[in-house]
């Protein structure tokens, strides 16, 4: 049987604010345990809820960067359930009326196409405390502490819409969480630290046979902080229910979560996985309305998003579509490519030198380009000195490595070393001389017309000059002195 498979997520990414969603506490992952609480984001009674502005115009950024119609008036609503991380016994979120509505989100299809995948709300939402089991941070204790720096730390929830244009395979359901991320970072509202589970989801997974217009029962895999255990619970789940549909049996709608050490999907217990939130509205916190001069301004501070700035690349700066896709991975690296274009007159060779030897020393000394003092206006200085001819490749390279660990600019560099390229006819000269006599065998195979031989010969001039020697210069005069007559030099 002929099956296809459709995936949908529910992905909770935490704003990257200053304050938590509804007191002044400050937004600080990784702070001590209890450092940042109050009466509000730990429930005590009579605490009241102020919204913070800035989460509002983060949820409402990711909504317009996703293509959503923002809402002018939106509403939060409690959403009741018990757990211990959770002090209030509800969670302040939206139901009825999220900022953000049917959007998409495009990625590149299996069929290698543009796929506009569905996107069905944003919402605005506060996180839960974390609970500390004793297993995890104390020997042999029974039991676990909170910790509730995390409570009320701003959430966007985007859930994603299985009837527009659903993810078909695992390979779409990870190019989407990694567009979706990549976005979520560009825009500057989360920064999606997946290990803190700053970005993390819930999928959902059914399968049904080819062409069919109903869905198959789906389940929902919880609570998912690594796009490889993502991968891992659907190539499980998707064999699970291809079996049970095989073999004629019926796929239970239900809540699984994923066995990391195993590597397998198990069902929750039942009680946990049909939850009756009784959603209703907040009265602690009126209706929020969005006038369209707002959100207009809110669009004015959007930044242009990594499919634009990629295209833009290709179309206006004439840069290879594999190597623009790489410059536009992150925002930092393609910023740094634009401060760099804007003072360098050969694009593709800069293009070429940030993905090969700039990324390469960066990896080498465990740096990032922020932490890198090379400026953007000495890295293309240092590209056109290559296109002018005034160094090789090869000082280039000791040139950067030069400027990674000093800030120094190019030209000074090349000052204090005398690391300029070797133009000199008569010393290139006397160098070629030295090379022949000391590899007479190779220059008698090149008067012979053995032409591949004058490489051998070239490799030595620059070994002698550090490579600082003009390559073409020196195959010049190796031809010259060794009398090949013009017209041998393409080796018939
Ligand atoms: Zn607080
Ligand atoms: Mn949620």
């Amino acid at each position: 049987m002929d099956t296809e498979v459709i995936i949908c997520f529910e992905v909770h990414a935490e704003l990257g604010t200053q304050t938590k969603l509804f007191c002044g506490c400050r937004n600080a992952p990784g702070a001590a345990p209890n450092s940042h609480i109050c009466p509000v984001c730990t429930g005590q009674p009579g605490a009241l809820p102020v919204l913070n502005r800035r989460a509002v115009e983060y949820c409402v950024k990711a909504g317009l960067a996703f293509n959503c119609d923002i809402n002018t008036e939106a509403r939060f609503a409690r959403k009741n359930y018990f757990y211990p991380d959770l002090p209030k016994g509800y969670q302040i979120s939206q139901y009825e009326r999220p900022f953000c509505e049917n959007g998409f989100l495009e990625i590149e299809g299996d069929d290698g196409r543009p796929y506009s995948v569905g996107i069905r709300r944003i919402h605005l939402e506060e996180d839960a405390g974390k609970l500390v089991h004793s297993s995890e941070a104390f020997d042999e204790a029974d039991y676990s502490l909170v910790d509730f720096n995390r409570a009320s730390v701003p959430l966007i929830e985007i859930v994603g819409d299985h009837t527009r244009n659903p993810l078909r395979s695992i390979r779409e359901a990870r190019a989407y969480l990694e567009k979706m991320r990549q976005v979520l970072r560009y825009i500057g509202v989360s920064e999606c630290n997946m290990e803190q589970g700053q970005f993390r989801c819930d999928v959902n997974v059914s399968i049904r046979p080819q062409g069919s217009a109903e869905y198959g029962n789906r389940s929902e895999i919880k609570n998912m902080a690594s796009f490889r255990f993502v991968t891992e619970a659907l190539e499980y789940e998707i064999d699970r229910q291809s079996e049970l549909l095989r073999s004629g049996k019926p796929v239970i709608q239900e809540t699984r979560l994923f066995d990391e050490e195993r590597r397998v999907t198990l069902p929750m217990r039942s009680k946990e996985d049909a939850p009756d939130y009784r959603y209703f509205p907040d009265p602690d916190l009126v209706q929020i309305d969005l006038d369209r001069e707002t959100i207009e301004a809110i669009r004015k501070t959007m930044p242009e998003l990594p499919d634009d700035r990629l295209a833009r690349m290709v179309r206006d700066v004439g840069i290879p579509r594999e190597e623009a896709a790489i410059l536009t991975r992150d925002r930092k690296t393609s910023d740094f490519f634009d401060r760099c274009a804007s003072t360098c007159s050969d694009t593709s060779r800069l293009s070429r030198w940030i993905i090969k030897d700039l990324f390469r020393v960066l990896n080498r000394d465990g740096l990032t380009l922020e932490s890198c003092p090379v400026r953007p206006e000495d890295f293309s200085g240092l590209v056109d000195l290559i296109s002018q001819g005034a160094v090789t490749d090869q000082t280039a390279r000791t040139v950067l490595d030069e400027m990674v660990r000093s800030g120094k600019a190019p030209q000074e560099i090349l000052g204090e070393k005398d690391l300029g390229i070797i133009g000199d006819a008569q010393t290139l000269e006397q160098t070629v001389d030295g090379v022949t006599g000391e590899h007479p065998e190779v220059a008698a195979k090149i008067r012979q017309g053995r032409m591949e031989a004058v490489n051998f010969l070239v490799g030595q001039v620059m070994r002698k000059t550090s490579g600082r020697a003009d390559a073409g210069k020196v195959r010049d005069i190796i031809l010259r002195r060794l009398a090949v007559p013009e017209g041998r030099e393409d080796g018939e």
